[in-house]
Parts: C-alpha cells; structure tokens; sequence
C-alpha cells in the first residue's frame, strides 16, 4: 500500500501546486480518467471488497451493491453527462438588453475539503473526489479514523494515472478535519453527523468557507392500505437493514395503516426471521456486524428506553448488548417521543407505527428535526404523489425504497438537520463549480441609457420605457420599441455631449 503520510499544511500546497496541470485538461480530458477508473474499479472489485469489508465488517453482497456498484454508476454518468452539464451555457438576454449576449462558464472553485463518515468508506472517498475532479478541483480527502481503508484511494487513483497532487489523502481524527479547515479549502464537503455538521460550519463561517452538509436522518416509509404488502414489507426490511441499518437514508420509521397493520407486522415478522447475518466471505449473508463500538452504546439506549415504554419485540433472538453482529428486531408499542423514534438509529431496528388517515401519516411523517429521504407505498398514484410533495425532505421514492439514490443523475440530499447543499446529478456538479456570469456587448459607440449623465429627460424616458416594459397587460416587443429608441436616442446625445 502506498499510504499517503502528508500533514494539512503540506496537503494543501501540493493540491494548489495540483491546480497548474489538471485544469491545463478539458472536461473531455478529465473523463478519460474517469473511465480509467471505473475499468480499474470494477475489474479490481473483489479485492477492493474485501478491503472495505475488513474495515467496516459488512456483508460481501452490501459491499459489492452499495459501494461498489454505487460508485460505477456514478462514474458512468460523469462519462455520459459531464461535458454537457459543465458546457458554457447561454441564457436568456431581456429585451432591455438587446444586442447583448449572456452566458454562464462553469469553472473550478479551487481545491475542495472533503470529509467522509465511516458508514460507506470507498463510496463516500470516490464520488466526491470524482465529482470534484471532473469539475476541474484539487481534493483533499479525509477519510474516518474508524474506517481509514489505508492506503486504498491513493492506489486506486494512481493505478489509473492520477497525478499525486490532484488527490491529497490525510489521516486523522475530528483534529485532522479542524486542521484541514484552517488550511481555508475554497469549499468543504461534509458527510456525517448533524453534532458534527454544526462544528464544521461554525469554524468555516470564522473563515466564510462554503460548506455542503450531508448528515443524518430519521427516514420515514409509509404504507396505505392500497399497497402490495408482500412488497411493502419486503422493500422495509432491506431499508431497513441494508448494511445493517448503518445508512443515512434507512428506513427508520415505518408508519403503516391500520387496515393492513396486522398483515404488514407479520409478513415482515416472516421475512426478517429468514434474514442470514454473519461476516461473509461468498456474498451468502443478508447483513454483516456493525462497524464501530460507540453505534452499540447508541442502539443500547434506544431499545432501552423502548422497553421502558413498554414496547413490543416481535422477533425472539435477543441481542447480547455486546456483539457487533446485532440481530434485527421488529417493534412496535413505542410512543411517539421515544428515542427510538426520534434520534437517527444506524442499526438493525424496524420500529412499526399504525396510522389512520393520510393527513395523520404526513403529520407523523414530518414530526422530526430531520429530512433526508423518505417512502411512499400506494396504488394510487395521486395520493401517492401528494403526500411526496407533502413530506419535508430531500429524496421520496414511491413504491420503493431508497431508489433515488439508485440514480446518478438526481440531486441528493437533506433538508432540517439533515443538512443542505446537493451533490450528484446536474445540480452536483454545478455545487463543485464557480458559476461564472458573462455579459457580452459590442465595442461601439453607443451610451447606455444607464449610465450617466441623469437628467429629468431621461428620468422621464426611462419611466415611459419602465412602465411599458412591466406594465399591466399583455408585453409585446412593439409596445417597448418606441420608447426604447427614444430612450437610446436621448442617451446617446447627452452621453456624448455631456451634462450641459
Ligand atoms: P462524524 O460526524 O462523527 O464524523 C464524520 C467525519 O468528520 C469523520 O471523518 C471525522 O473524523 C470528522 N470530524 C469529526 N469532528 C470533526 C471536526 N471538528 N472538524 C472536522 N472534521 C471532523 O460522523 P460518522 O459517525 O463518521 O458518520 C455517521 C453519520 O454520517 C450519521 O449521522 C449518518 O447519517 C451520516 N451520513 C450522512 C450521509 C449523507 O449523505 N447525508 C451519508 C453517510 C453518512
């Protein structure tokens, strides 16, 4: 492994020296790299599997889907839609403007901080260097104490032709990170937890850093009476638990109708009894273990706390409070204040919720200070589409679980406390990139209207234009030219012969 040992101050210089020759290369340039990567990756990808799964103790199958699979098809849409999304754009030019052109140049921000969680090591290094690549930025990149994968990004970069200065791995802790940021990235990119978020932001705002917020959520699915339960139920149970419930976006809350509440309980009481846990070499196990000990004192408390409430448990393995390989458990009876209903979980708990209407379901919905993603189970299209309009938050997918983040091409992320900003897709890229505004006019000798001299004259044209540009009724381009010329006319003579 060759394992980068670079401290901040030396990170960042070596991703300014960076700047020279990578934005020396076009978009196009850029993308072959890309495409390098994703051969390198997914020819590579059992022995990139096996690394992550020996720093986070996943399953093999959660390894190969979320992280791996993630990644290509992040890449594959960067080769598919990057030229275009960062082409210089034309925009429209008013009719006050006329003989104007107006343009937007997409161009790189500089170096950008990235900072990583634990939970999606491999995935949460490479969409955000790639996304900042692709847009022309340097990256330094911060990876987990907990789930370093040492060494990892900066042989998969440089097995695919990554100058070593365009990439900078840093490890370390929280201190790191704060170190990292008094370098003054000219943006940071932050994926982890809302106490954490809210530490980032106030010393970047010190330094009037941009920062993108990626935190956590308490995600809710709901399910009407009209849904196919078998699939409902089926689509909880891996939102739930995929990666063993250690995901921003599980399924964290699931608010069913009383009419197939019953049903729903036992058909996913059916199915998650089957679920195989174990730390996998074949890709044969459902789930894995959890990746770190403080997630187990979090969980503990949780189903603590439930129990003190009276909760019920519906599946009969008990966890031992100790192990990592925490079974899953289904439960139900907990009141709406419970911690298990209101702090993120990251674990393997299906808590059940029973509701009557579709106004108690979005008001059950949005009671929480989070908003990363959610599900809507309905036959009823309109309904379904409603109440998605309806919940605060970032991502909905209806009759599916976590999909939106099965498309490369979507914005995501969260609103409430679970962050803002948004990465992936269109608006992605264009977060990593300095939106530059052109106006370009001809060099001749007309005056603007605009400029001075002022006088009462042209105080009075440019009313008259105003008015007829903004005024009630239907715009036509006839209504505006007579005043416009006269205006134009006027200004050009008191422009060229001064104030008198
Ligand atoms: P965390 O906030 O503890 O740590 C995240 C990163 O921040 C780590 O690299 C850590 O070293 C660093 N860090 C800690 N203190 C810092 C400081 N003062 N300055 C700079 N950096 C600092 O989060 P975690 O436990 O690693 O990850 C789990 C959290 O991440 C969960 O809340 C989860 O929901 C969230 N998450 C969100 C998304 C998303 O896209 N919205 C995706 C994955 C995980």
């Amino acid at each position: 492994m060759t394992k980068s040992n670079v401290n901040p101050v030396q990170a960042f210089k070596n991703a300014h020296q960076g700047k020279s020759s990578l934005t020396k290369l076009t978009v196009k340039e850029r993308i072959a790299y890309i495409q390098k990567l994703r051969l390198y990756i997914l020819e590579n990808r059992e022995e990139l599997i096996s690394r992550i799964q020996a720093d986070t103790g996943k399953s093999r199958s959660d390894a190969l889907m979320s992280e791996i699979f993630g990644i290509l098809d992040h890449l594959a849409y960067l080769e598919k839609f990057a030229v275009k999304v960062l082409k210089d754009q034309s925009v429209h030019t008013p009719m006050a403007l006329m003989g104007k052109k107006s343009k937007i140049y997409f161009e790189p921000l500089g170096t950008i901080l990235i900072i990583s969680p634990w939970n999606y090591p491999f995935y949460q290094a490479i969409v955000p260097i790639t996304a900042a690549f692709v847009t022309g930025n340097t990256a330094v990149y911060k990876p987990s104490e907990f789930t370093p994968l040492e060494g990892l990004v900066e042989e998969v970069l440089s097995a695919c032709g990554f100058e070593k200065n365009w990439v900078q791995v840093v490890y370390g802790d929280g201190k790191t990170g704060s170190e990292l940021i008094a370098q003054k990235p000219d943006k940071i990119f932050f994926t982890g937890s809302e106490k954490t978020g809210k530490l980032i932001m106030s010393q970047a705002a010190g330094l009037l850093i941009p920062v993108e917020l990626e935190l956590g959520g308490k995600d809710p699915m709901i399910v009407f009476e009209d849904a196919n339960v078998k699939r409902a139920a089926a689509g909880a149970l891996w939102g739930g638990l995929t990666n063993l419930g250690q995901s921003c976006t599980s399924v964290e809350r699931i608010y069913v109708q009383k009419a197939i509440y019953e049903d729903f309980l036992s058909e996913l009481v059916r199915l998650a009894t089957q679920i195989k846990q174990e730390t996998d070499e074949d890709g044969d196990a459902d789930v894995g273990g959890m990746t770190t000990d403080f997630q187990l004192k979090i969980i503990a408390k949780q189903l603590e706390d439930a129990e003190q409430q009276g909760a019920k448990f519906h599946l009969e393995k008990k966890w031992d409070g100790k192990s990592r390989l925490i079974p899953p458990q289904v439960i139900d009876g907990v009141s709406h204040d419970s911690l298990l209903l209101n702090e993120e979980t990251f674990g393997p708990l299906l808590p059940l919720i029973p509701f009557e209407t579709e106004e108690e379901a979005v008001r059950l919905a949005n009671d929480s200070e989070y908003g990363l993603s959610a599900s809507v189970w309905s036959k009823d299209n309109k309904r379904a589409d409603r109440v998605a309009r309806q919940i605060k938050t970032g991502n909905v997918s209806i009759n599916n679980v976590m999909l939106t983040e099965g498309n490369a091409a979507l914005p995501f992320g969260g609103v409430k406390n679970s962050g803002f900003g948004r990465y992936k897709g269109e608006a992605g890229l264009h977060s990593f990139s300095n939106l530059k505004s052109i106006l370009i006019d001809k060099d001749s000798s007309k005056f603007e209207a605009n400029w001075f001299p002022y006088t009462k004259e042209k105080y009075k044209l440019f009313t008259n234009m105003t008015l007829k540009l903004f005024g009630k009724g239907p715009f036509s381009t006839l209504k505006f030219i007579l005043p416009g010329l006269k205006l134009e006319a006027y200004s050009n003579k008191v422009g060229k012969s001064g104030r008198k």
